[in-house]
C-alpha cells in the first residue's frame, strides 16, 4: 500500500507523522494533501534506513544533490564521500546518477548509507547496459528498460525521473522549434534517440500503466521528467517544453489514479522574466503536483559560478511555488563535481530555498533570522554559527579574519569604530 492509499483510508502513516514533526504542521494536514497529491513522501517500503521527508504544498522548500560515478570516474567511496558531503551541508534528498562501471553496488551502498529519500534515473543503467553488451542505446529492449526500474523498485530507490511525456508528437514540436541546443537532459536524449532510430513511441509512455504497477506495488515517488528542459535562455517556455507539460499533467491524472505518488520536473535554462510564467503554467497544468526544479539557471555565460546562478533562478522558482530545488554545483557544464562542489552546490541551494521560504511565509522561516539578526546585535558569535546555515563556515572564517581580536570582539571589518557597539552604547 502507498502513502496515497493510506491517506486517503485516513490513515496517518508514521512518515507523515515525522514530516509533520519535521514541518511544524499537523499530521492530519500532511495526510489530507498527500491523499489529494499536493504533498509527496517518497518512501520506499524497501529503504530501511530511510528518515522521511516530505515535500510539497505549504512545506519548507527541499533541496537535492545529484552524485554519482562515470565512466571516468568510478570511485565508490567517493561518491559516499560526497553522500556525506551532501548531508553535512543540509540536503533533504539526493540522486544517484551513476553512469561508471559498477552502478548497481553504488546504488546499494548510497541505499545503504543514506537516511535521506534517494532517486535515481533508471534509463542511464539500461543504457550503460545495453552498450556494454556490445549494442548502442538505440538497441536497448523495452523489457530491459522495464527490468531495470523493477530491480531498482526492489532495491529501496524512493523516486524514479522518468521521462514519460517524451512522445512521438512532441519530438514533431522539437524538430519543428529549431532549437539552438536542442536536448539537453541526458536521460530524454536516450529516449529521443531511441523513438526516433525505431520511429516507435515512447514505452514509458505506451506502457505507461505497466510502470504505475511498479511504483505502486513498492510505493516507489514518479518524478516525471522534463526531456525537453530548455538547455539555454534561446530554448525556454517554446511549444516543445510546454507540450511535454501539456502530457506530463495528464500523466500525473493517471499516478492520481493508480494511488501512486508523483512529481513533475521542470525547467532548466530560463531567463528570470520567465520563471514565474513557468511556475504558474506547472502548477495549473499538473494540478499542483509537487514541482522539482533543476535550478533553473538565468544566464547561460556563468559557468564556474552556476551554483549562483540557479541560487537566483531557484529562488525566483520556490517563491512563485516551486517545492522542490535540484542542486547545480560550481562544475555544472564543465565536468563531474568533487566533493567540495557538492558541498557548495547545497549550500548555494539551501540559501536560495530559504530565501523563497521566507517570501512564501512557511512558517518558522523569517524567525531563524530575526533571531540572527539579534545575535549580530549583541556580537554573540557563538549563536551567530548555531544559526548559520553554513555553520562551519562562518567559524573557521570569523578566526581567519579575526586572528587578533578576542571572541566577544566585534570584527576587523570596522574595528574600534563598530557600529552596533557604538549605537549600543549611545541608546544605553
Ligand atoms: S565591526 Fe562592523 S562589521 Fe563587524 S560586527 Fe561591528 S558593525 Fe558589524
Amino acid at each position: 500500500m502507498t502513502q496515497v492509499t493510506r491517506a486517503k483510508n485516513g490513515e496517518i502513516s508514521a512518515e507523515m507523522r515525522l514530516a509533520a514533526v519535521n514541518e511544524g504542521v499537523s499530521a492530519e494536514y500532511i495526510r489530507d494533501k498527500v491523499a489529494t497529491g499536493r504533498i509527496v513522501i517518497p518512501a520506499n517500503v524497501n529503504h530501511s534506513k530511510l528518515e522521511a521527508v516530505a515535500f510539497g504544498q505549504g512545506l519548507k522548500t527541499k533541496v537535492n544533490a545529484n552524485f554519482g560515478t562515470s565512466e571516468d570516474y568510478d570511485q565508490l567511496e567517493n561518491e559516499l564521500e560526497k553522500l556525506k558531503a551532501a548531508v553535512e551541508a543540509g540536503a533533504d534528498a539526493v540522486m544517484d546518477l551513476s553512469t561508471g562501471d559498477k552502478i548497481k553496488e553504488t546504488r546499494e551502498a548510497i541505499l545503504n548509507n543514506s537516511k535521506l529519500p534517494v532517486g535515481t534515473v533508471p534509463i542511464y543503467q539500461a543504457a550503460v547496459e545495453t552498450v556494454k553488451s556490445g549494442r548502442g542505446i538505440i538497441e536497448m529492449e523495452v523489457e530491459e528498460l522495464f527490468g531495470v526500474i523493477a530491480d531498482q523498485a526492489e532495491e529501496g530507490v524512493d523516486f524514479i525521473t522518468v521521462h514519460c511525456g517524451l512522445t512521438l508528437e512532441t519530438l514533431r514540436h522539437l524538430a519543428a522549434e529549431g532549437r539552438v541546443t536542442d536536448i539537453v537532459s541526458r536521460g530524454g536524449s536516450f529516449m529521443a534517440a531511441w523513438m526516433l532510430h525505431n520511429d516507435q513511441e515512447n514505452p514509458l509512455f505506451e506502457y505507461y500503466d505497466r510502470l504505475l504497477e511498479i511504483c505502486y506495488k513498492n510505493d516507489v515517488t514518479l518524478s516525471l521528467g522534463d526531456a525537453l528542459r530548455p538547455g539555454s535562455l534561446a530554448d525556454a517556455t517554446d511549444r516543445a517544453q510546454i507540450h511535454e507539460l501539456l502530457v506530463l499533467g495528464e500523466l500525473v491524472d493517471r499516478a492520481r489514479e493508480a494511488d501512486v505518488q508523483v512529481m513533475v520536473e521542470g525547467p532548466g535554462h530560463v531567463p528570470y522574466d520567465q520563471i514565474e510564467t513557468n511556475i504558474k503554467l506547472q502548477k495549473e497544468l499538473c494540478k499542483e503536483a509537487p514541482f522539482y526544479v533543476l535550478g533553473p539557471l538565468v544566464t547561460d555565460i556563468a559557468a564556474g559560478y552556476d551554483h549562483i546562478t540557479a541560487a537566483i533562478g531557484g529562488t525566483a522558482a520556490a517563491a512563485a511555488g516551486a517545492d522542490f530545488l535540484c542542486y547545480v554545483t560550481p562544475a555544472e557544464h564543465i565536468g563531474l563535481p568533487d566533493i567540495e562542489d557538492v558541498r557548495e552546490g547545497v549550500i548555494a541551494c539551501k540559501i536560495a530555498a530559504h530565501a523563497a521560504d521566507i517570501a512564501k511565509g512557511v512558517k518558522g522561516a523569517k524567525e531563524r533570522d530575526n533571531k540572527m539578526a539579534r545575535a549580530r546585535k549583541k556580537l554573540d558569535w557563538e549563536k551567530q554559527i548555531e544559526l548559520a546555515l553554513a555553520p562551519e563556515k562562518l567559524r573557521e572564517s570569523r578566526k581567519e579574519h579575526n586572528q587578533s581580536l578576542k571572541a566577544e570582539d566585534a570584527c576587523t571589518m570596522c574595528g574600534s569604530y563598530c557600529a552596533m557597539k557604538i549605537v549600543d552604547k549611545q541608546l544605553k
